[in-house]
């Protein structure tokens, strides 16, 4: 062994010993001061799954994905010499309200999704479970590194299910993307139970791409060449196109294997959603990116100017694996996302220095949710486990005075523009006692055809739009 002993360095980034985490998916990011010419790390879950982890040469840094088993979990790093190990607690949250994922077939259709093979519906859950396990696991690391408020997120109600349909394919081929979400929302409230304390993510098995005449292929003209697709999320359903499913992997021990995966879509055969990457990992990482941008529709987040509810959201593969983003991917297109009038953020009463420091940090690694977005899931109900039913949160909007009035206090008031984009916001801090139950809407601010959006401390919602 050319090393002595102690001198490599293993530190996690991202966890701690004895940590409880909420999701089934652990990312471990960490890093190797004084590596030597060994490029990779040996990580060990329970003694069951091993993971041969690529170690950057430039500067040590590694990522991994494993599934954890529900309660403690033993984690052990080998390096060269050098071990390390920690304990996890994979506690599964109590919330009763979840998110349900489905997949969903129509009437006369076999159920195979478009893929060159391994596109059964049985293929189609695996990979959609994956997925949504996956978001589960963003949506907790991105608050985590908000500001010291923990890995909240939501609870799944379990792994993918088939919906059947009543719609023909007929009907589907022909309709818009609104009309898709409208029938199958209508239809999941008739048919599902406890819809008040669900919300589904439903992909869409008969999306079919026909193959496009434009010799550019631009993202506007492989859409127009598509049916049956959706991204729209709103309310208690996120509803999906199924046409880049074939990029996905249908076990969490593949997830980094997929987003490095440099294959070149078939540009006339399959759907290319990669954001002009063109490779299956590009179409796996920006449609993680789109499950990510609708999942918080449905958990009420609204369009902002950057960040997954902006245009960028192409950047899952940043996030989780090491591919080098400052040469070959440094700019990718954004991806287009209705914006309105130019946007502007205000931060009141909220601790100097700490916002840009948090800008910086979530800049990082190409993810990331602006924190007005962070602040209003760390309160929101699917986001924590069930509190006393707040029957009357009295929370309510007075015109004259311009004043929002609460009985618990305010957490965050948007400024929302009729296109449905942040234009301002202001963060309440918690730290703030007096007065927060109070929030007055600048006298200079137009009112006029904005959706002023409110959420308390115990995640009640006002929302009062002005025509
Ligand atoms: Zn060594
Ligand atoms: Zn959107």
């Amino acid at each position: 062994m050319c090393c002595v002993a102690g001198k490599h360095q293993i530190a996690l980034k991202n966890l701690q010993n004895n940590e409880e985490i909420p999701h089934s998916v652990l990312f471990i990011h960490g890093e190797i001061s004084e590596k030597c010419q060994r490029n990779t790390l040996l990580i060990t879950l329970n003694s069951e799954y091993r993971d041969n982890c690529a170690v950057s040469r430039i500067n040590g840094e590694f990522k991994s994905l494993l599934q954890l088993n529900v309660g403690l979990n033993k984690l052990t790093l080998n390096y060269c010499n050098a071990v390390f190990s920690i304990n996890i607690n994979h506690k599964v949250s109590k919330n009763t309200r979840s998110v349900t994922p489905l997949y969903i077939v129509v009437r006369n259709h076999d159920g195979c999704f478009q893929a060159r093979e391994g596109n059964s519906p049985v293929n189609a859950c695996a990979r959609i479970s994956v997925g949504l396990r996956m978001a589960q696991m963003v949506f907790a690391e991105k608050l985590r590194a908000h500001g010291g408020t923990g890995r909240k997120t939501f609870h799944l109600s379990g792994d993918c299910e088939v919906f059947n349909s009543n719609l023909t394919i007929k009907e589907a081929f022909t309709m818009t993307e609104s009309q898709l979400w409208s029938f199958f929302a209508r239809e999941l409230i008739d048919r599902m139970p406890d819809c008040q304390n669900r919300k589904f993510v439903a992909f869409i098995g008969c999306t079919r791409y026909c193959g496009t005449k434009d010799p550019a292929y631009t993202y506007e003209s492989i859409q127009a060449a598509t049916v049956a697709n959706a991204a729209l999320g709103s309310g208690g359903l996120a509803l999906l196109g199924t046409g880049c499913l074939f990029s996905w992997p249908e076990r969490i021990c593949d997830v980094r294997r997929c987003l490095e995966d440099e294959t070149k879509v078939p540009l006339d055969e399959l759907m290319d959603n990669s954001a002009y990457r063109r490779t299956y990992g590009g179409c796996f990482a920006t449609t993680i990116g789109v499950l990510l941008h609708e999942m918080g529709h449905i958990f009420d987040l609204a369009h902002c100017s950057e960040g997954i509810m902006g245009s960028n959201c192409d950047r899952v593969d940043q996030m989780l694996t090491l591919k080098d983003f400052h040469g070959q991917y440094g700019n990718v297109p954004k991806r287009h996302v209705p914006t309105g009038r130019g946007t502007r953020c205000t931060i009141v009463r909220h601790p100097g220095g700490m916002a840009a420091a948090f800008s910086a940090m979530s800049h990082s690694n190409g993810v990331y949710f602006t924190e007005n977005c962070l602040t209003l899931l760390d309160t929101h109900k699917w986001f924590n486990e069930s509190r006393e039913p707040q029957l009357d949160a009295g929370l309510a909007f007075n015109a004259d005075t311009r004043e929002i009035c609460g009985k618990y206090p305010l957490r965050l008031v948007e400024m929302r523009s009729a296109s449905g984009l942040v234009e301002r916001y202001w963060i309440i801090s918690t730290s703030e006692s007096t007065n927060n139950i109070y929030f007055s809407i600048p006298s200079h601010i137009q009112l006029m055809k904005c959706t002023i959006f409110c959420i308390d401390a115990f995640g009640n919602i006002l929302t009062e739009t002005f025509n």
